[in-house]
């Protein structure tokens, strides 16, 4: 066993070791970014506790590209593949042509020459805040759950105990972050690190507030671009999926909250993120209103465990959206032309003291429609987008009713609770809103119990199958939810 011997020689002394250990556990470096000296990491490499890997290396997806010899690469950091993310640059460090991935450049540069660091050692106890005893119970969340939510909930639980991955398919408005709830404080309690990722930056501020209302003593620390409000080694995380991409081999169990949602269901990268930020066997636990087929048929065919919520928390159906055409409604705005059934949905609101959503296809619209609306003479009007630097000041101000209506991409489309909102989507035939999208906005309306119904209307010029597909999902979850 000359091997054996060799680690035992090299283990490091005590004191650095839990220094050293902390700081490396859970993160990805780059050997440059380091908290220390890179020599003082050769005795934890020796004893296999630090993994070194380069940053870019040579991807051959099949013979042919042997064959032909063309290189093709990997960025070990963030899984890009794309060939056209890749560029070349004079490399000072390494004194030749070096290769770079794009796709992370935001986050420092990953070259192949770069060298990446995580630790692979024992996982170091999570230190927790004095005052927190873990035989004390941890969720302070004071409402009750349905009979649907608490079957969801104690099915989730059994799931987690024997580290199974699971779904929960759960029509918008079924309640689905107080279902989790017990299962976090069960995971918290057996001292595991847990995150909740989201692809968007608006849920994890959304969910911020109320995860740390629910679990007062514990750290919860959230990620997303910009973010003040990261704590190190919380053991609970609420992220962007994208900011995980730091992050290596740290948590033992992943919720992720809207699956389906756009980028995530069509950036592999971001799936290589939570993947990577996952522990070996650490169970997966989906969370959405739509799932997308591969989970949807797991779930079906029983090689996934899950549950299906068709009923809102408060009992009510969801509201089916109905069509109305405008005509070019994007063109007549563009000309400066309000269309009237807009006009007129939206004075009605306003009469009934409603608030109102109006989705629009694209950034563009977005500032045409608030004009336009604003020198029609109505006030209390804002537009939103996701390059919109005050985007959350907007949302603060619709949320706490200092606005009448809000003109939106499809960033508000998830994962905003405002109670009593209707929603108008202005050409609704647009290719950017799929089915998906179309039953999630849907779903922003009549969320609280207070106010269960409500008005959705697609405004379109010409019905299109995901119109047609998504209010027939909707129909289809009412009558799955004993509704007629
Ligand atoms: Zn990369
Ligand atoms: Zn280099």
């Amino acid at each position: 066993m000359p091997m054996l011997l060799l680690s035992r020689k090299s283990v490091p002394t005590p004191n650095d070791f839990t220094e050293v250990q902390h700081a490396l556990h859970g993160r990805e470096f780059r050997a440059e970014e380091l908290p220390f000296p890179e020599k003082r990491l050769k005795e934890y490499v020796n004893a296999g506790y630090v993994s070194v890997r380069h940053g870019i290396i040579p991807l051959n997806e099949n013979i042919f590209d042997l064959l032909t010899g063309k290189k093709k690469w990997l960025c070990v950091r963030c899984g890009n593949r794309e060939q056209e993310s890749f560029a070349v640059c004079s490399c000072a460090r390494c004194g030749s042509k070096c290769v770079y991935c794009r796709h992370c450049l935001t986050m420092g540069i990953v070259r192949a020459c770069t060298k990446l660091v995580t630790w692979c050692g024992p996982v170091p106890e999570l230190r927790l805040p004095e005052d927190v005893l873990i035989g004390r119970p941890l969720c302070h969340w004071k409402g009750s759950l349905s009979s649907d939510q608490q079957k969801a909930a104690e099915a989730l639980l059994q799931a987690l105990e024997a580290r199974e991955s699971f779904l929960i398919w759960a029509v918008a408005g079924a309640g689905k972050t107080e279902i989790i709830y017990s299962a976090l404080e069960q995971q918290l309690k057996k001292g595991h690190r847990v995150v909740l990722a989201t692809p968007r930056t608006d849920v994890v501020r959304e969910l911020l507030p109320r995860i740390r209302a629910a679990f007062p003593d514990i750290p919860v620390s959230g990620l997303y671009a910009g973010s003040k409000e990261t704590i190190p080694d919380a053991p609970l995380v609420i992220s962007t999926a994208h900011q995980l991409i730091r992050s290596a081999n740290r948590f033992d169990c992943v919720f992720i909250d809207e699956v389906d949602a756009f980028p995530y269901h069509f950036d592999a990268m971001l799936d290589y993120a939570v993947r990577k930020a996952a522990k070996p066997n650490a169970p997966f636990i989906f969370l959405t209103a739509t799932p997308p087929d591969i989970l949807k048929n797991a779930y079906l065919s029983g090689k996934l465990r899950g549950v299906m919520l068709a009923r809102r928390y408060h009992g009510y159906p969801l509201p089916v959206p109905r069509f109305q055409w405008i005509g070019n409604g994007a063109h007549a705005a563009c000309k400066g032309w309000l269309p009237y059934p807009l006009s007129l949905w939206l004075r009605e609101r306003i009469t009934q003291k409603r608030q109102a959503f109006i989705f629009v296809p694209s950034i563009a619209l977005v500032h045409e429609l608030t004009e336009l609306l604003q020198r029609s003479g109505y006030t209390r009007i804002a537009g939103v987008h996701a390059d919109d630097p005050h985007r959350h000041e907007k949302l603060a101000d619709f949320r706490e009713g200092r606005l009448a209506a809000l003109v939106t991409t499809t960033i508000l489309e998830r994962g905003v609770t405002v109670p009593g909102v209707e929603v108008a989507v202005f050409g609704a035939d647009d290719r950017v809103f799929d089915d998906r999208a179309l039953v999630q906005i849907s779903g922003r309306v009549g969320r609280s119990g207070d106010c269960p119904r409500g008005d959705v209307v697609f405004f379109h010029n010409g019905k299109t199958l995901a119109m047609i597909r998504a209010r027939r999902q909707i129909e289809q979850m009412n009558r799955a939810g004993g509704f007629k």
